[in-house]
């Protein structure tokens, strides 16, 4: 049996879509949402994922502001940016393009946003919700997870979930959302023994390791839905995931692709957070 491949690139457009009759409705009570996106540096990965992101407010109906600096801004300047960001009214959400150059502390930038414009859902206090249960601005791409499960049709509550990976900006928050969706979540990282037995058990599986077809058909059950975060560029030049997809979608009942699955909807989540933080501002 071949698995269902989940269209992460369909289920996005429906939420940028969703998005854009949001963001009209608040165009219509005189609100323009807006997002500051801030890149420092000249790293091309992330330029592509800014110009990305852009692409996708223009259409969507949210403002972006953009603010491309030079490697050599300092820790103090960037600081005084989001500061001024943070006290802008017309601005919703900030976005910082991680990583950041090496004489810049990362977390001392992502401590400066303000929670309710933190549209990453990277800082403590948004990750302090979501692990007592009152998720208010997800980290994108684990929401962007989520999203794909429960939008083909797959109940969560009361499955074996097992995440692979436990950084802070996939593993740990896909767990904790996983967890507030009633699964029984299990988390491994590298020091995990018996991984494959571990996974064996799993009805639902999270990849987001960093290693090239790391899950193999032998390591999933029967029917398992198999969800890839995972973008790993080969030596030919083509993206892989963590998954080894084509041996596991003969064994798998759901299944996404690499690309067109998870990498897609971080994207999607983030338009989704950024009127949610407007709608969140305008509430306090
Ligand atoms: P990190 O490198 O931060 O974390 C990788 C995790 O995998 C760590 O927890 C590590 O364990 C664990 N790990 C490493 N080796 C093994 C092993 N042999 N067995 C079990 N666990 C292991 O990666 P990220 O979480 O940032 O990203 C993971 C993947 O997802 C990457 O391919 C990345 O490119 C992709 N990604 C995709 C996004 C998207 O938009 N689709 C967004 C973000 C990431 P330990 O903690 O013990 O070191």
């Amino acid at each position: 049996m071949s698995a269902v491949i989940i269209d992460g690139k369909k289920i996005s457009a429906q939420i940028k879509d969703e998005a854009k009759s949001l963001a009209a409705e608040f165009n219509a009570d005189g609100i323009q949402p807006c997002l500051a996106v801030i890149l420092v540096g000249d790293d091309p990965a992330s330029r592509v994922y800014v110009r990305n992101k852009k692409r996708a407010c223009e259409y969507v109906g949210i403002k972006s502001l953009s603010y491309e600096l030079s490697e050599k801004t300092s820790q103090q300047e960037l600081l005084e940016l989001i500061e001024k960001l943070n006290n802008d009214k017309e601005c919703n959400g900030i976005l910082v393009q991680l990583p950041l150059p090496e004489h810049i502390d990362e977390q001392k930038v992502l401590l400066a946003i303000r929670p309710d414009k933190d549209v990453d859902g990277f800082h403590p206090y948004n990750v302090g919700l979501l692990s007592i249960g009152s998720a208010r601005l997800k980290a994108c791409t684990p929401a962007g997870c989520i999203e794909l499960i429960k939008r083909s049709g797959i109940d969560i509550q009361g499955k074996s979930c097992v995440v692979v990976g436990r950084s802070n900006i996939v593993g740990k928050p896909v767990s904790m959302l996983l967890l507030a969706e009633n699964g029984t979540v299990t988390v491994c990282h590298s020091k995990t023994k018996n991984i494959k037995d571990v996974c064996l058990g799993a009805d639902i599986i999270v990849a987001a390791v960093g290693i090239p077809k790391f899950i193999k058909a032998d390591m999933i059950k029967d029917g398992a839905v198999i969800i890839d975060v995972g973008i790993n560029r080969l030596e030919n030049g083509k993206l892989c995931g963590d998954v080894d997809f084509e041996a596991c979608k003969e064994k798998a009942g759901f299944i996404t692709p690499v690309p067109g699955g998870v990498g897609p909807m971080t994207i999607a989540m983030l338009m989704k957070n950024c009127l949610e933080a407007c709608r969140i501002q305008r509430m306090a």
